[in-house]
């Protein structure tokens, strides 16, 4: 399997299992919220005078439901699913507190923006919505069944109980948002070292290529320094195909790739052209290195044995082209090389040819 496709699917799979693990990362982020809430809610119990009523109400959802949360999803079948029933329950029984605390504004409002914005995060689609006739709905049963009068204003202590919150959370917020940022922020380079790469040979794909050739060829042009353009094709790769199949016409490319890969200088970029066609574009470089450079790959794919298959000999044909004053484009600058290659290729393959010197550009 390729490195890119392997990739692919090890993100698929951590992908699933993040999915099926998002109970465990909820439980302590709920166990810690909802043990923040406890004093919220037991602080307005006290100003409204209702802690003997309904104190054992706030241990229960506050401190007990946590972990039968945890237990309810790790038993379950879909624990996917059992911790998205559990997230719905967690803004009923905020909509269950609000109604307790008599609509005590600031908690209320804090504790319901707050759950609502746990939904968020979880980045499943409309979830916070799914949440609110929950969260609603259980205040209206509070309001119908125990007609709690509205205490709007909060006490020092409602205040000081419901301050931890709203930092906590913030700072929890903002670091999470900052750990997304590093993450895409990797993955976008990932993705663009992707695009770039052949996935076949790791070597350039052809359009980052052409985009290097292309600024090699217009520096080229801009200066005095000599650039070098390789075109380099495998001899006879067709019967090879049409002999042992495609799967060592595969790995005679990825083969090839690599001893192209192990040819070149730091600062040449080699990309595959498309089939059997590689090419190699050298920025400040001398016809005596183009060649060399051009030698070293002939030689080494001359040298190269696939491990199933000792007996096979492959060879490369390599056209090389100058930087010249009249090629204007990378269109112009490629057929050079082209022809340089049809000539390797018709005066008996596994040979360089190069395009005469031709005088630099100015
Ligand atoms: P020549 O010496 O003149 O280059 O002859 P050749 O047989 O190599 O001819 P050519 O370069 O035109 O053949 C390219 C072949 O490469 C044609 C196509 O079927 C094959 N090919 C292109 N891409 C792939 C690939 O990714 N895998 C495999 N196995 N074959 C490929
Ligand atoms: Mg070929």
């Amino acid at each position: 399997m390729s490195a890119p496709a392997r990739r692919a699917t090890e993100g698929q799979r951590r992908g699933r299992r993040s999915r099926e693990q998002m109970y465990k990362d909820i439980y302590p982020l709920r166990v810690l919220g909802m043990g923040l809430g406890l004093w919220v809610t037991c602080s307005v119990l006290v100003q409204i005078g209702e802690l003997a009523r309904f104190g054992w109400l706030s241990f229960l959802t506050m401190v007990v439901w946590p972990h039968l949360a945890y237990l309810h999803a790790r038993y379950s079948r879909d624990p996917y699913r059992a911790e998205i029933r559990n997230l719905l329950v967690d803004s009923a029984i905020t909509g269950l507190w609000i109604g307790l605390m008599h609509y005590n504004l600031l908690p209320s409002v804090v504790l319901a923006v707050i759950t609502t914005h746990d939904k968020f995060s979880t980045g499943i689609k409309r979830l916070w919505l799914y949440s609110l006739p929950g969260m609603v709905g259980a205040a209206l049963l509070v309001t119908l069944l125990l007609r709690p009068q509205p205490v709007w204003e909060s006490s020092l202590p409602v205040i000081i109980a419901t301050l931890p919150v709203i930092a906590l959370h913030s700072l929890a917020v903002g670091y999470a948002s900052y750990r997304l940022i590093r993450t895409v922020a990797r993955q976008n380079l990932e993705l663009k070292e992707l695009r770039q790469r052949d996935a076949q040979t790791g070597l350039y794909a052809r359009a980052h290529w052409q985009e290097q050739a292309q600024a090699v060829l217009e520096g080229a042009r801009r200066s005095d320094r000599p650039a070098w353009l390789l075109m380099i094709d495998i001899d006879h790769f067709k019967p090879i195909n049409d002999v042992h199949g495609h799967t060592v016409g595969d790995e005679a490319i990825r083969a090839v790739g690599a001893a192209i890969a192990e040819s070149v200088r730091e600062g040449d970029c080699a990309g595959r052209y498309g089939g059997d066609e590689f090419a190699v574009v050298c920025a400040d470089t001398d016809e005596a290195q183009a060649q060399a450079i051009a030698q070293r790959i002939r030689e080494r794919i001359a040298a190269l044995r696939l491990a199933g298959l000792p007996e096979l000999r492959l060879t490369g044909s390599i056209g090389m082209a100058h930087a010249a004053r009249q090629h204007i484009t990378l269109r112009d600058w490629l057929n050079a090389a082209d022809s340089a290659l049809y000539r390797a290729k018709h005066e008996g393959r596994n040979q360089v040819a190069s395009t005469a010197p031709l005088p630099h550009p100015a």
